[in-house]
């Protein structure tokens, strides 16, 4: 799948098929909100299932695709609801399934919220790893970015633009305010199944001590220890160290790939936020979600002079003039 030249470079851009997991496999854990004991089960599944979840400990086992339209605002986390079938927390996952390139699958979960773990998606990645993939007779779609899409304001956006060599690159610059103890930082990387494992999927949730303590407050995460994730206090993280220098950015970097992977479709671009969260990316998500749609349902939908052609001039509705929004600019991951 050749690029135009000039838009979105000229490298051929990886194609590849849809992919499911060989094997079952399974992940178990508690809520980070709820504390509930929760196992997660993913199974092989056909093509054209997508990312199905489904609650296996409610009657008539209510399922919801993982895909933008099931979406919901939430505070620090991406929740999903469709009708009974409610998921809170699902972006470490979302992450892990996306940057395996694992397309198709069914996930039994046996409660709303998905385990907490460590905070990160490592044990989802060696969960399925281990599954290991089947190929799949169907090439993955994809949505090549051939413009420049931004949500958010000054203050907080996340934006999307063609890769100069058919890349998919995720960026995270983090820079809170002057009175949070977490330092400037920023992280990207091309997204690859071994790098995402190697440099983000370790990279765990973190809260300020006083999120921490206001958290605590509440009587919610009353269980979780300073173990559970990165509880960062003004010296740096406390009873904890970090497992990366910018751990936080790459943690944020995490966030962005579960966020966009709700678009439902393989994305070749980059992929940058300035400060964003959960929000933001459900917004960004939300118009590449409607940007592949509008491509598809194009008389030749594979025709890359076609698609590039309409996102400049038919869709685009002109995310960069949206009315910019209060960003979660202090909110943790
Ligand atoms: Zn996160």
């Amino acid at each position: 799948m050749a690029g135009l030249p000039g838009q979105g470079g000229s490298r051929v851009h990886r194609s590849r098929n849809e992919h499911t997991t060989a094997v079952t496999c399974e992940i178990h854990g508690r809520g980070y909100w709820s504390g509930k004991e929760v196992t997660v089960r993913v199974h092989p599944a056909p093509l054209g299932t997508g990312i199905c979840l489904v609650r296996c400990d409610l009657p008539n086992r209510p399922q919801c695709v993982a895909t933008v339209d099931h979406r919901e605002d939430a505070n620090l986390r991406t929740n999903l609801v469709h009708g009974a079938a409610q998921f809170q927390m699902v972006e470490h996952l979302m992450a892990a399934l996306a940057a395996l390139e694992i397309d198709n699958c069914i996930a039994e979960i046996n409660a709303e919220e998905l385990p907490a773990l460590d905070g990160s998606s490592l044990a989802f990645v060696e969960a399925l790893s281990h599954a290991g993939l089947v190929i799949q007779a169907k090439a993955k779609p994809q949505l090549i970015i051939r413009d420049r899409y931004r949500v958010g304001s000054s203050d907080g956006w996340v934006e999307a633009m063609p890769s100069k060599d058919g890349e998919c690159y995720y960026e995270y610059q983090l820079s809170f305010d002057d009175e949070t103890p977490i330092a400037p930082q920023a992280f990207g990387m091309e997204l690859t199944p071994d790098r995402f494992i190697r440099e983000i999927a370790p990279a765990r949730t973190f809260v300020t001590s006083q999120q921490a303590e206001k958290i605590r407050a509440t009587g919610m995460a009353s269980h979780v220890t300073n173990q559970d994730l990165v509880v960062i206090g003004p010296s740096g993280p406390i009873d904890n160290v970090f497992r990366y220098s910018n751990e936080c950015a790459r943690h944020k970097t995490l966030d962005l790939i579960g966020d966009l992977a709700l678009s439902g479709i393989e994305l070749i671009g980059r992929f940058t936020s300035f400060r964003g969260g959960h929000n933001l990316n459900g917004r960004m998500a939300k118009q590449l979600a409607e940007l592949a749609t509008e491509q598809m349902a194009l008389p030749s939908a594979t025709s890359h002079e076609t698609s590039s052609h309409r996102s400049h001039h038919g869709m685009l509705h002109s995310i960069e003039n949206e009315t910019p929004i209060p960003t979660d600019r202090r909110n943790a991951a």
